[in-house]
């Protein structure tokens, strides 16, 4: 018991689980109103210029996606 706690959760589960992540974002980014998966409220999306940092929020803050963008500059 325990060593095997890491294999517990397969590839195919967490591929699965990005692929979903992946959905949403794609959905959201063009327009789209995806609620979110533990809520159900609808989701709401920041880009660069957002004062936040881009990604995708849940209004109720329970479920977010963050998004790096190549060119974002650092800030110090
Ligand atoms: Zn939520």
């Amino acid at each position: 018991m325990g060593r095997d706690m890491l294999t517990r959760r397969s590839r195919e589960e967490i591929l699965r689980e990005v692929k979903r992540i992946q959905r949403i974002r794609e959905k959201v980014m063009a327009g789209e109103e995806v609620k979110c998966p533990n809520c159900g409220q609808t989701l709401m999306f920041f880009g660069k210029d957002s004062g936040k940092h881009p990604g995708i929020y849940c209004p109720t803050d329970d479920f977010e996606i963050l998004i790096e963008y190549d060119h974002l500059s650092k800030e110090d």
